[in-house]
């Protein structure tokens, strides 16, 4: 059980709202009271390249930069790329080499993952949400560790996911402490896997949640969060205010800007960012999140491992997502994407099953490494799935568009030669932070992810495949095998006897 005797505890939602922000710890992180999202500097960097043509040895040197130091871009570097976007033949450059970058740092692999919703009680009020406290068209409820143990019947013991990303709105009925128990609970709860009876479990708890304190974040460290996930959902402070009630917790546009500095303060050093994108002029939201990484790199030398680009879709009981005038076509999404590759090209790029499935399989090409499927948004919406309509808009958050499962998902990823990934040995063995900045930005990390790929999808294919899936999977493996054989040829033979293993029934193994 997680220490919680440091954490602070509320009597109800009005003690929360009014007293939840540590605001030293805001202070801290924003010296002289400067703030790192310099508004100024943003609209100078638009304005400077308003109407005007790139200039292509500049876009080709800045690309070049991207590519041989895998370095935070600088913003004004990150416009050019804006501006030269809008040149067909210099966008297809800057495609190809998303796609080399994407290469270099993650290799051919996708690691997979599922959402799972904890609670949909939020004591906040973002205008854009159906979660938001007010609307009576949701019905609420907190998964009880019951509940949460049939979600993960279904979700490892019948779909094979092995890494979720745990979503929790904001409220004291989902304090830390119930947050810390619901990981335990996660790493705990086994079953067995349909075809061969093997115990399988989730491996990895990402959690997206609101800003918490140093001392909070203390607490989920220790019982072994992966990521931690906040989204800013837009950086543009005067469009945060009318979006998110001043009353609110998450009105405090400081507190939340500054929520991964706490992480990485407190040993979380795993951190995702995200914005909503629609919300606000995507020009503005992609240079801002290039600001925030680079004053992370330079107060703890470790960005964002994840950026994550949702796109602001229809929920219950708002028109905020009808009427926003900053609504992104797909075209516009292609490009937010390939700049964002090569702008902080060491992160994992995830798309979401928000997109449809055209919109994702287009974004394989442009430096994706992550997404989620067999998907499910609805609270308890797993093990509901046989027996409710489990898309109902009064329980979740938004409507999903890529409704394919992990299955589909494995078998049409190897027709085009990648790699599922379920490896979740980083975290586990100490690769986070600092030490997985290193690795990617040398490259070695796709490297040594490239095994436990192949040892992962491995035990996956055994223990959850369906036949046709077994026989595309295996079809990959073969050449994976042959690519780690030639590339390490003295360490292939300690492969093989972990592969095998994996073969006989072992499981869990990894480098
Ligand atoms: S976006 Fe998050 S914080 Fe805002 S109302 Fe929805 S669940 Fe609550």
């Amino acid at each position: 059980m997680a220490d919680v005797s440091r954490i602070r505890k509320f009597s109800g939602a009005a003690d929360y709202t009014a007293n939840f922000v540590v605001k030293d710890e805001i202070d801290r992180f924003l010296p002289g009271g400067r703030h790192f999202i310099d508004e100024k500097e943003i609209e100078r960097c638009i304005a400077e390249i308003a109407g005007k043509p790139a200039d292509p040895a500049l876009v080709r040197e800045i690309i070049a930069k991207s590519e041989s130091t895998r370095e935070t871009l600088k913003p004004s570097e990150t416009a050019v790329l804006m501006a030269a976007a809008g040149d067909p033949a210099l966008f297809a450059e800057m495609k190809a080499a998303a796609l080399r970058v994407k290469k270099s740092v993650y290799d051919n692999r996708i690691v997979v993952f599922a959402p799972l919703y904890m609670s949909n009680l939020c004591v906040n009020g973002c205008r854009y949400c159906g979660f938001r406290s007010g609307n009576s068209e949701q019905k609420r409820r907190v998964l009880t560790m019951d509940e949460l143990r049939e979600e993960l019947d279904i979700l490892a013991g019948r779909i094979g996911h092995k890494r979720i990303i745990a979503v929790y709105g904001e409220h004291p009925s989902t304090s830390t402490e119930y947050i810390a128990e619901t990981i335990e609970t996660c790493y705990s709860h086994l079953v067995p896997a349909p075809n061969t009876g093997a115990k399988v479990g989730i491996r990895r708890v990402n959690v997206n949640a609101a800003p918490l304190p140093v001392e909070d974040l203390k607490v989920l460290r220790s019982v072994g969060i992966g990521t931690f996930q906040v989204f800013q959902e837009t950086y543009n402070r005067r469009l945060y205010g009318q979006m998110h009630p001043a009353w609110s917790v998450k009105g405090n546009y400081d507190w939340r800007t500054t929520c991964f500095h706490r992480c990485l303060e407190a040993g979380v050093d795993d951190v995702g960012f995200g914005v909503l994108y629609g919300l606000c002029d995507w020009r503005y939201e992609l240079l801002a999140t290039v600001m925030h990484a680079r004053d992370l790199e330079r107060w703890f030398n470790i960005g964002p491992h994840t950026l994550s680009f949702p796109r602001l879709e229809p929920a219950s009981g708002t028109k905020v997502p009808e009427e926003s005038p900053w609504l992104i076509d797909d075209a516009t999404f292609e490009k937010i994407v390939i700049i964002a590759r090569l702008s902080v090209p060491y992160a994992g790029i995830i798309i979401t099953a928000r997109e449809s499935p055209e919109s994702r399989d287009k974004l394989l090409d442009g430096g994706m490494t992550q997404l989620d499927c067999s998907s499910n948004i609805a609270i308890k919406g797993y093990s509901d799935f046989e027996s409710e309509a489990h898309q109902e808009k009064d329980r979740q958050q938004f409507m999903l568009g890529d409704s394919r499962s992990l299955d589909e998902m494995v078998r049409h990823l190897a027709s085009r030669g990648t790699i599922t990934s379920f490896c979740t040995a980083g975290y586990r063995c100490g690769r986070t932070g600092g030490c997985i900045m290193d690795a990617l930005k040398t490259g070695r990390e796709g490297k040594f992810c490239k095994i436990n790929a192949v040892l992962t999808f491995r035990e996956w294919l055994d223990d959850f495949a369906s036949d046709e899936t077994k026989t595309a999977g295996e079809k990959l493996i073969e050449s994976e095998l042959a690519g780690i054989r030639e590339w390490l040829p003295k360490f292939y033979p300690a492969v093989m006897k972990q592969y095998e293993a994996t073969c006989r029934g072992e499981r869990d193994l990894f480098f």
